[in-house]
């Protein structure tokens, strides 16, 4: 973008607009990208007021560009012998308040822009952490549906071979994300370590907890996503013991929120994939869901057929029709439409926590937040994942392990300082309760005033 072109005194509104137009157009095909940034950017206008630094020509320009695009080929052969091409992304994106930082996403759905989209919250989402992380993205269009372990671990091994290049603890720190758990995690860094003949635990987040991996990362977001839930109950008075929830999804994420929520004393009765959802009128059983998910790695129909008269198991159905008092969105972008936030909100839901990315569309918040209805952005809901992340780093560094007990306090502490900075900078601008405007612009102080600081880079 011809920055040094942008000198004249344009009203910061203006300019935005037009530089909303220039990134589509330099951008294109990548709505979930446009999507994210034209989210951030329509809660930016209060800051500018108050901060005009931020508005001068630059600082959103260089924000939303990233800083570096990586995208490679993925040969790899399947057990018969066939040879398959993939595609490799990383995005490292900004780097203003630490490595890069940000999950891997092995899903057929992966491109440039949904990696983008994915880096773009990254950046926001780690700084209100507060924990010195940037802000990066990866993936590959790799299905791992239906493969072996064999083919799995061949074609991690030929991610890495070109990532490893790329990355480093003290420049790009990758973890998980869909389709990439911990046996995946496993693959990549064993090929990491191999290549390199280095034993680097702080490159990469989300090991085995005997191998440098920390206590309570698998659990982390979905427990920090409850958490966030719990706090912005408790500003209005309310508290989750005791209430209905649905929660979308059956992966890592959704386990580890209904995990946390029935240990808080709430019943989630939902969990989907992406063929339909369940429905069970005795509260999830986690141990069977965990058993088809993780273990079976089945379809989200087993947990019906296995568990009897109480659940109910719909094709093709949205979580949004079941009535509850919280929702949990866990599973992809775009998930929870205008329609799902309204069936949510007839049947009078006090809260909406995003465990996934971006899984509301931007009529659907609309729609919770004119209803008065709690809503937790995923950038501030969901940080919890990468907050402990960073606590894993720090973990590797000291060449140490912290005790669960530990982990899982700084996970509280660093939620509550989360909800409450996101809450009070909405209240600071203006927008009291507006948990989206607070955490957008909390999160971008904190980037803009380390890349102003550091000049132009
Ligand atoms: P998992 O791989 O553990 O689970 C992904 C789940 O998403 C699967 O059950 C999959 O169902 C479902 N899914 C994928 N695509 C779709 C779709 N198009 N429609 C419906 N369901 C779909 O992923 P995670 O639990 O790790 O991630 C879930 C969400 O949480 C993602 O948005 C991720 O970015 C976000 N997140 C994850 C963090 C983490 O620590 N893992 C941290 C912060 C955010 P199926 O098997 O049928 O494809």
């Amino acid at each position: 973008m011809p920055v040094k072109d942008q000198r004249a005194p344009h009203a910061p509104k203006d300019r935005l607009a037009s530089l909303r137009a220039e990134l589509e157009r330099r951008n294109p095909a990548q709505p979930e990208f446009h999507q994210a940034v034209r989210e951030v950017l329509a809660t930016l206008d209060p800051v500018f007021a108050v901060r005009p630094e931020f508005a001068e020509p630059g600082v959103v320009e260089r924000l939303v560009e990233p800083e570096r695009q990586i995208i490679f080929r993925v040969p790899w052969q399947d057990d018969e012998g066939t040879v398959h091409v993939n595609r490799g992304y990383r995005v490292e994106f900004n780097s203003a308040l630490g490595p890069y930082k940000g999950g891997l996403r092995f899903h057929p759905s992966v491109n440039i822009g949904v990696v983008k989209f994915l880096g773009f919250e990254q950046i926001f989402k780690n700084a209100l952490t507060g924990l010195g992380i940037g802000g990066g993205k990866g993936g590959s269009d790799f299905d791992p549906h239906g493969r072996s372990d064999a083919e799995v671990m061949r074609f991690c091994q030929s991610f890495m071979t070109e990532l490893q290049r790329h990355i480093g603890e003290h420049t790009d720190v990758p973890a998980g994300d869909i389709g990439v758990g911990g046996r995946e995690i496993g693959y990549l860094f064993g090929q990491y370590r191999r290549i390199t003949n280095r034993w680097e635990a702080g490159v990469f987040t989300g090991k085995g907890r005997g191998w440098g991996g920390s206590a309570i990362r698998p659990q982390a977001t979905g427990y920090g996503s409850v958490l966030f839930a719990a706090e912005m109950l408790a500003r209005k008075g309310a508290a989750l013991d005791g209430q209905t929830a649905v929660v979308s999804d059956s992966g890592n994420v959704a386990i580890y929120t209904i995990e946390k929520l029935q240990q808080l004393g709430a019943n989630p009765i939902t969990a989907s994939d992406s063929t339909g959802y369940v429905v069970d009128e005795k509260g999830i059983d986690l141990d069977l869901l965990k058993q088809v998910k993780e273990v079976e790695r089945a379809r989200i129909s087993e947990y019906a057929a296995y568990r009897g008269s109480s659940a109910r198991y719909v094709a093709g159905g949205r979580v949004w029709d079941v009535a509850a008092d919280v929702a949990f969105p866990s599973a992809t972008q775009n998930e929870l439409d205008a329609e799902g936030a309204l069936a949510l909100v007839r049947n009078g839901v006090k809260a909406v926590s995003e465990g996934a990315n971006m899984p509301t569309t931007p009529e659907a918040v609309h729609i919770l937040q004119e209803a008065g209805v709690a809503f937790g952005p995923g950038k501030a809901a969901n940080a919890g994942g990468v907050a402990v992340s960073a606590l894993e780093m720090s973990q590797n560094a000291a060449r140490t392990a912290w005790t669960a007990e530990r982990v899982e306090d700084e996970l509280g502490a660093i939620m509550r300082a989360i909800h409450d900075v996101a809450y009070e900078t909405a209240e600071r601008y203006g927008a009291p309760g507006d948990y989206v405007t607070g955490a957008n612009i909390a999160g971008f102080e904190r980037v803009a005033d380390a890349m102003l600081a550091q000049g132009l880079i």
